[in-house]
């Protein structure tokens, strides 16, 4: 005999996925990251840069960055204390210096100097975890990918979709609520919403689109 109790529970959420949806899309109908890149290679960079980093202060490095590097070779030849010296000023630079300067030679070696479009082979790179991996493969390419990052993971939670602050368990819970088709739209579209509406401290839940359907706001802000 079918469980009606959980076969309702489904139908509720899928329903509150889809109106989660409608109401992201209503405010945010085509949000895009805020990194400035115009390659997937450029992405992976600045991606790379942006981890501890404003995207603010990313864009005023790579201005800068990407008219002198052009190209994979450019970055792996380039000597490392010199990048170091280029990208200071985005924090822990020789860590991504030489993640960066990794990242390329192995590519070069490897995929025939072209940034992979697959999950296994972007983590494969090193210095590349699954959120920049992501990144890439939905905003570099448009293959879809859910980036997880603070935002997204405070987000998440106080939507109830998640009970956990693991991105690894958030990434796959997200994945099998959410329609593929949608993956890169959402975790762009929330990024935007915790910059804009649901910030860390003070969630300007009065001002929120999609306060009907958030746990944190039914329950008068007791769940992080
Ligand atoms: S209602 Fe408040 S806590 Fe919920 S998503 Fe909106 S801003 Fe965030």
């Amino acid at each position: 005999m079918p469980c009606y109790k959980h076969y309702w529970e489904f139908k509720l959420e899928q329903e509150k996925i889809n109106n989660l949806i409608l109401h992201l899309k209503k405010a945010y109908p085509n949000p895009e990251i805020e990194l400035d890149y115009t390659s997937p290679l450029e992405l992976l960079v600045a991606t790379i840069l942006s981890a501890q980093c404003t995207d603010k202060r990313v864009n005023i490095v790579t201005k800068t960055l990407f008219n002198k590097h052009r190209t994979l070779k450019d970055y792996f030849t380039v000597n490392q204390s010199v990048l170091e010296n280029e990208i200071k000023s985005t924090g822990f630079f020789r860590q991504k210096a030489r993640s960066i300067v990794n990242c390329c030679l192995y590519i070069q070696n490897n995929h025939g100097g072209k940034v992979p479009k697959t999950m296994t082979e972007l983590t494969s790179l090193p210095g590349v975890g699954r959120k920049t991996a992501s990144v890439v493969l939905a905003n570099g390419y448009g293959i879809p990918a859910i980036a997880v990052d603070t935002h997204v993971i405070r987000i998440s939670n106080r939507l109830g979709l998640v009970n956990t602050k693991n991105p690894e368990k958030i990434e796959f819970a997200l994945m099998k609520q959410l329609p593929e088709k949608h993956w890169g739209f959402f975790s762009n579209a929330v990024i935007l919403h915790g910059r804009r509406i649901c910030k860390a401290r003070k969630p300007l839940c009065n001002n929120c689109i999609i306060k009907d359907l958030c746990n944190y706001f039914k329950n008068g802000g007791l769940v992080q």
